[in-house]
């Protein structure tokens, strides 16, 4: 099968032909559509988290059908829980001290097949082409436990208006918050898909909020963006960091944080998660905006992620010709 090859951090992905993955008991045989492309691939590649195993298929917003069958399935990040230990006991398997990820542990989705836990695919709303369903498998799931963990704010800012953020905000909009779309001052195409998406208002996110915020949600791995999102937040707000991983955050006054905000992180996700998400997004409905590319073009999805050029979330159509 086709696949693309993660070598070490630094080096181009590799187009190869690899033998296609055997299931193991329990797995499923996964032809894939589509596949989503995410920060922490980028980060991956770029060696701030470090893979399972090389040569490493990335890849964990995986859309394909089973094998030999019609059944449509999505296969997350969050890949093997193992079902023992105090954190799966109490509902939050998204901290398993031995989870195995999609596309970091286990070979993902970048390729013409890959494998799955089946316990862990998931049927997806039939209203969505493979390409734009893609996208709600991490950055959805990741906004919206986000904004679940923000509380219930009426006032919204999003730090990083990418592919998480163009999700969260429509749920969000359409649950009668006001939103607030912070990004780096140039990024017009990303404040002006904001304001179609429903922000009633976007900015520097270096700057001042306009009004005070109830909480804010901070997307792009940007430290010095903490302090700023606490500045801009009202007493007894939350800022929630989504990101796998982030630079450094400068230190602050603590008066930046006294009258009871609340600064926490985001960790993974849990299949409860994903279920609630996935019954909502037909609802709102979410519509999702993607960039394509070829399964050889990963290396320029990747480079255009980094360099903030896409609109929306970018995905490979693994189908697509290159
Ligand atoms: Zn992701
Ligand atoms: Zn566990």
């Amino acid at each position: 099968m086709r696949a693309m090859l993660f070598d070490a951090p630094g080096r181009p992905l590799r187009p190869a032909e690899v033998a296609e993955p055997k299931p193991e008991p329990g797995q499923l045989l996964i032809e894939v559509a589509a596949c989503g492309v995410c920060r922490t691939d980028l980060h991956l590649v770029d060696g701030e988290l470090s893979a399972g195993h090389t040569p490493l298929i990335l890849g964990h917003q995986i859309v394909g059908t089973v094998a030999g069958s019609h059944r449509r399935v999505g296969v997350p990040w969050l890949g093997w829980t193992c079902g023992h230990c105090e954190f799966c006991r109490s509902g939050r398997e998204n901290l398993c001290d031995r989870a195995r990820f999609t596309g970091r542990d286990i070979d993902g989705g970048f390729a013409e097949f890959t494998v799955a836990d089946e316990r862990f695919c998931f049927d997806l709303p039939p209203g969505y082409a493979d390409v734009q369903a893609a996208p709600l498998l991490c950055a959805g799931l990741i906004g919206y436990r986000a904004l679940r963990l923000s509380g219930d704010p009426a006032r919204l800012g999003l730090y990083g208006f990418g592919a998480a953020a163009h999700i969260v905000c429509q749920v969000a909009v359409a649950e009668g918050r006001r939103v607030f779309g912070f990004t780096r001052p140039d990024d017009s195409a990303a404040q002006a898909l904001a304001r179609e998406l429903g922000a009633e208002w976007t900015g520097d996110s270096m700057g001042p909020a306009p009004e005070p915020l109830d909480a804010a949600i901070i997307f792009a791995p940007a430290g010095e963006l903490v302090p700023a999102a606490l500045r801009n937040t009202a007493k007894g707000g939350v800022v929630v960091c989504a990101g796998i991983h982030m630079s450094d955050i400068p230190a602050f006054p603590y008066r930046d944080l006294w009258e009871e905000r609340t600064l926490r992180s985001v960790a993974n996700l849990t299949r409860a998660d994903r279920q609630a998400l996935l019954a909502l997004a037909p609802t709102v409905p979410i519509e999702t905006h993607v960039q394509r590319y070829p399964l050889e073009q990963l290396g320029r999805a990747l480079d255009d992620l980094r360099a903030g050029e896409v609109r929306g979330a970018a995905v490979v159509d693994v189908k697509a010709a290159s």
